[in-house]
């Protein structure tokens, strides 16, 4: 009997008993499966590695996790796009020789040891080497199983995840086709942004620049342009795109807590699905504030790495959607029971899945997506075929909704000789830094 169809007959004996439909005792139930399995060496974790590549000039990081049955690995998203390199010497250099030997199946053990193995914990970089190990054993877990991972998590709560994309432009009428294309393409929720994050074309010159101060490649925004831009952006997109389309928007912590509060009163009128990141994560004590005024719904948490920055939030109530980024906070294990302690909260999920995540990455939040009772949103995301020639098995996004394929695990494999033709770019990554108009560095 090979492994697969052995774990099957184990897996109906203990069920058969669990249901009493058997006459058999615990003990010979439990006696089954040690018969069972006896002889079969378990799976071990044989080597951990991480992979970077670039094939839409975004920085990816995939681990690899190999085990001691020939052909079975797991492959894991630790994507961080500003900090890559930090990773992959993470994965490489201290997760490889912490999970070596030992046994593939315990996702939650290893989890729990390889967490504290650094002692500090918590941080961007360790988290994503974490989630790089964690969604690997994951995917193993799922093709031991013969089953896509959604399916491990207790199956289809809904036929696909409903998405929202991205639309925008610099000035109203831009703006209000984009969205129209939007629709065009069976998306019923839009995110809309004017320019980029902060709107930093409505703008004056900032006189920084002409002092020469700081470089001159640095970017600028103001308060008062974004805040009364975006009014009017929603106004006009409220105005001619009708309300049947649900309109969201990305503060991106970008102005003073007392101003987001204020323009996020002000959208009011125009029923936005959610706005995001209204403070930054240093700022949390403010979402009180923000609730105790307005009735719109906040989306937070794709900057949080730990979680003193989510339970308080979501236990008091304070926000709407969750909106972290499965890999900052340690992967699909942390995720899952994040989503647990939402549901008891009603707070919806919205994971983060701009262009920095992996296919493996995007993979897992959708089959997350599938399985709980309280996902609110996904953001969508379109991969170019130099991407798909690295990794198959992407998931696909058809009239506003994600899906996965229904391969065993997550569904998506890696060509590592493709991967290896995309090598990182030349710039390290770091986000640029942005300034109000007398220079003031303000957050991204
Ligand atoms: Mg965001």
């Amino acid at each position: 009997m090979n492994r697969r169809n052995l774990i099957k007959g184990v897996g109906l004996g203990i069920a058969a008993g669990a249901l009493g439909v058997s006459s058999r005792s615990d003990e010979a139930v439990a006696g089954t499966y040690a018969k069972a399995t006896k002889g079969l060496p378990p799976l071990k974790i044989t080597g951990v590695k991480a992979i970077l590549t670039a094939p839409q000039g975004i920085r990816l990081c995939v681990v690899k996790v190999e085990t001691s049955e020939p052909g079975l690995y797991g492959l894991g998203c630790a994507t961080f796009n500003q900090r890559p390199l930090p990773v992959a010497v993470a994965v490489d250099k201290y997760l490889d020789p912490f999970a070596k030997g030992r046994d593939a199946d315990n996702i939650e053990d290893i989890w729990q040891n390889a967490y504290t193995s650094s002692y500090w914990r918590n941080g961007p970089v360790l988290n994503n080497a974490l989630s790089g190990l964690d969604q690997a054993l994951w995917d193993i877990k799922g093709k031991r199983a013969n089953m896509p991972i959604y399916q491990l998590l207790g199956g289809k709560c809904r036929f696909a995840a409903d998405c929202y994309t991205h639309c925008g432009g610099h000035d109203l009428k831009q703006i209000e086709a984009s969205v129209r294309k939007g629709m065009d393409r069976g998306f019923r929720h839009i995110r809309i942004q004017r320019g980029g994050y902060g709107s930093g074309h409505l703008s004056k010159e900032p006189h920084f620049k002409g002092a020469g101060f700081a470089l001159p490649s640095d970017s600028a925004m103001d308060v008062r342009p974004y805040v009364e831009g975006t009014i009017e952006m929603f106004d006009h997109v409220r105005s001619t795109c009708g309300d049947k389309v649900e309109l969201l928007h990305d503060i991106h912590e970008r102005i003073p807590p007392i101003e987001a509060i204020n323009l996020v009163k002000r959208l009011e009128p125009y029923r936005p699905f959610f706005i995001e990141d209204p403070f930054a994560p240093e700022d949390n004590g403010y979402f009180r504030q923000l609730r105790q005024q307005t009735s719109v719904p906040i989306a937070m948490g794709e900057l949080f790495n730990n979680p003193h920055e989510w339970t308080g939030l979501v236990s008091e109530r304070l926000i709407d959607f969750i909106r972290v980024h499965i890999s900052q906070i340690g992967g699909l294990s942390v995720a899952r029971k994040i989503a647990t302690l939402c549901e008891w909260f009603n707070v919806r999920t919205a994971w983060h899945g701009p262009g920095d995540v992996s296919p493996v990455g995007h993979a897992a939040n959708a089959h997350l997506d599938l399985a709980i009772a309280n996902f609110g949103i996904q953001e969508s995301v379109s991969f170019s075929e130099k991407t798909k020639d690295v990794f198959s098995g992407c998931p696909t996004v058809k009239n506003g909704y994600m899906y996965v394929n229904e391969a065993p695990g997550f569904g998506v494999d890696i060509d590592e000789k493709a991967a290896a033709k995309f090598p990182l770019p030349e710039h390290p990554g770091y986000w640029s830094p942005v300034r109000r108009s007398d220079g003031t560095a303000v957050r991204p």
